[in-house]
Formats: structure tokens, sequence, C-alpha cells
């Protein structure tokens, strides 16, 4: 992999921050993006801008030949089996709203879901917000010491009221990657089936929907390259047909009168008004970059960069506390240093050039069971270089000297 060539795709890592050469280590928040993809949006806009699927308009072709390139581009890369699975949201967070308001409306009073305590809000309150409208249990995983969900609990929360099982992939804070295909595998044995929340597994490693047999799939463009405000909701073709519509509006409708109205087939029941076609277009330049890279090659990188960072930490911050240590953990290191708040110390890596995220990463349920308000989350994309966690390593030393 030629790092030096990946680091001249990304135009904004030759920014400074406070005179320094910016550190990007907030990848699992976004990412940021090479210039081919930020040049597709600028090419749409100049020369396809056009509403998708409503003109007999070479442009307006132009731009549904983009859109839906990007979709069956989706399809193969998640080794879904058809276009038909793949609908278009605005993001991880719509996706999984969605699949909360249009599966949940196949539930009844008394059913149950199970979530697991690592989950991002996003997979929770959307599930939280369907049990207002009617009567829904939640059943939570707990993790162990390590921050690996405890499977024996999993096994132990199914019963005859289970509908789903909603689970992140990979999570955003601990890095641990889940047994998606051994849990889908359990569920599926008592008939639940399952939503996987994979905004974190997707720009990191191969998922693939024909192996891993989940349900539902969520993830969010701007995590893996690509541009915002564009998402996947993957669905299983007998399930999204089962479903009621999510939003209406027009693209998702068949037939409309007074009396009533018929929708359109699958995925546009569910994609109601103008999609983000641009960033759906550009979208694609993202995979294609990942592919040109190879996924491989990237998580074997992350890997040496988590390793590495992970021992120096370790070595050289006295006392510090890493939140998950699973062996089997993607490049993000949660972790906070005694005597000094979060906060403190984001601000001060901040002022030396290092971005870092600090809070509760959107997991205050995780936040409590640790025990925690929040921590200092330091994340890693195929751009990142050993000498950034060199300088990263320094720049933390300097600020546990300051704050302890
Ligand atoms: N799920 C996980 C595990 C995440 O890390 C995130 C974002 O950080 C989300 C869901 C929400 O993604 P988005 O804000 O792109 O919808």
């Amino acid at each position: 992999m030629d790092i030096e060539k990946i680091r001249s795709d990304f135009p904004i890592l030759e920014r400074k921050v406070y005179g320094r050469p910016l550190i990007y280590l907030d990848n699992t928040a976004t990412s940021q993006t090479p210039r081919r993809v930020v040049d597709e949006v600028v090419s749409m806009y100049y020369n396809a801008k056009a509403n998708v699927h409503r003109g007999v308009h070479t442009l307006s072709q132009e731009a549904t030949e983009a859109q839906e390139a990007t979709r069956e581009m989706i399809r193969a890369w998640i080794g879904a089996e058809s276009v038909e699975e793949v609908i278009f949201t605005r993001g991880t967070t719509e996706a999984i709203n969605l699949a909360a308001s249009s599966y949940g409306q196949l539930m009844e009073n008394g059913d149950e879901i199970i979530l697991t305590v690592m989950e991002h809000h996003s997979n929770i309150v959307p599930w939280q917000l369907l049990g207002m409208r009617k009567r829904i249990m939640l059943r939570v995983v707990p993790i162990n010491k390590v921050g690996e969900l405890d499977l024996e609990a999993y096994r132990s929360l199914f019963n005859d009221r289970t509908r789903l099982v909603a689970v992140c992939h990979v999570s955003n804070v601990l890095g641990t990657v889940n047994p998606i295909k051994e849990m889908v595998a359990e569920a599926h044995s008592r008939g639940v089936p399952v939503l996987v929340d994979g905004a974190q597994a997707v720009p990191h490693m191969r998922v693939d929907m024909r192996d891993l047999d989940a349900d539902f799939y969520a993830f969010s463009a701007h995590k893996m390259y690509g541009p915002t405000g564009v998402g996947i909701l993957y669905g299983k073709k007998h399930l999204l047909k089962m479903m009621p519509p999510y939003q209406g509006g027009g693209e998702m409708i068949d037939h409309v009168s007074f009396e009533g109205t018929t929708f359109a087939d699958l995925p546009y029941k569910f994609e109601a008004g103008t999609p983000d076609y641009v960033d759906i277009a550009a979208f694609r330049r993202a995979i294609e970059y990942i592919q040109g890279v190879g996924m491989d090659d990237i998580a074997a990188h992350e890997e040496d960069l988590l390793r590495y960072a992970t021992e120096r930490m370790l070595a050289e911050i006295p006392g510090i506390e890493i939140y998950g240590m699973a062996p089997y953990k993607s490049a993000v290191i949660s972790f906070n240093i005694p005597g000094a708040h979060h906060y403190d110390v984001g601000m001060l890596l901040d002022k030396q050039g290092v971005a870092v995220r600090t809070g509760h990463h959107c997991a205050q349920p995780l936040m409590h069971a640790l025990g925690i308000e929040g921590c200092v989350r330091a994340s890693f994309a195929v751009y990142n270089t050993l000498a950034e966690v060199d300088a990263f390593i320094t720049a933390l030393s300097r600020a546990a000297a300051m704050l302890t």
C-alpha cells in the first residue's frame, strides 16, 4: 500500500490546525473524502443535475443512471441478491428509523426486541419510539470485561415474544467486532430476524449478506470515504415486501387517487421524495476507491495502527484506561487518563493538531455500564500513519503531564 499516494488523494490532510499538520483521528465519527468523490459531486452539479426517474430528457436519464449504477454497485459489494433489497436513506440513523417505523408496524403489544448495551443511540431510540406507540419490551445483552457481548446472556433473552434482534456489527466505542454470523444463526434457529447496524463495519472489513445472512443491514456513506447525506438499508426482499411504506410522497407510489393509493415496487416503495442523487452518484466513487486500495490491505493497515497505538499508550501514559480490549477489534481506541477530564484531553490534543472525539459518543447506556461519563476516542482510517501515531502519543503525553 502506497501510503503517501493515498494521503495525496485526500486534500484535507494538507491542512494545518494551530499551525501544526492535521492528524485526523476522528474517523469513527466521519472519515475524510478522496478527491474523486468530491469531483463526482462537482461533476454531477455541473453536468447532470436533473431530477431522477421523472424525466425523459437526457440530463434526467443520466442522473437516474448514475443513481442506479450506485445501487447496483452496492448490491454487488455487499452481496445482496437483488437491487430491490438496496434502499437509499440519509444514513444509518434513517435506515434504522425506517426499519423500526415500518417493520415495527408488524409487531404487537407485548412483543420483545433484543438489543445490546453497546448500541449507538440510533439503534436504541428508534425502538424506544416504537415502544411509545406499542408496548414493546427491550431486552439488553450485557458485555464482559474486555467489551465482548455475553453470548450466554444473549441466548437466554429469547422467548416466544422475541420479534427482532438489533445489534451493531462493530461498536463505535469499544471497537469490538461482534460475532454477527453466529448471532444471526442463533436468532434464525428461533425464527427471529436480525437487524445489523453496520455503520462501523463497512468502512473497515468485507461484509457479505450471503455469508452473514442478516435480515437488515444499515450503514452510512460518510464513514466510508463517501459523501454526507447518504446511507443504505439492506433488507431481505420477502421482509421488505411485507412491510408498509415508511414515508409517503413522490417516487414511492404506483397510482394515487383520493380513494386510495397503490405503492411502487421495491426499492422505490421506501424512497419517497427526491433522493440525494448527487451524493448517491458520488458514493459509487467511494466504493471504487476502497476497491482500488483493497479492503484486505486497508484492514491490515488499520490493524497495525491499532496494535502500535495501543501498545504505546499502555506503556507510556501512566494509569491510562482503555475501554474495549476484545481480541477481535476494529481500529478504535476509547480511553481516559485518571485525573484528567476527557474534554480537556481533547482540547489539548486539538491545540497540537490532533483531532479526536470526546464525550459519550452517542452511547450513553454503554457509558453508564462502564461507569464513566465520557471518554476520549481516537480512531483510524486508511490514510493514517505510524508517524501520526507517534505524534499523537507525544501530544497525549504532553496533555497528560499538563492535566495530572
Ligand atoms: N451506528 C453506529 C455504530 C455509529 O457509529 C453511528 C455514527 O457514529 C451511527 C449508527 C449513526 O450514523 P449516522 O449519523 O451516519 O446516521
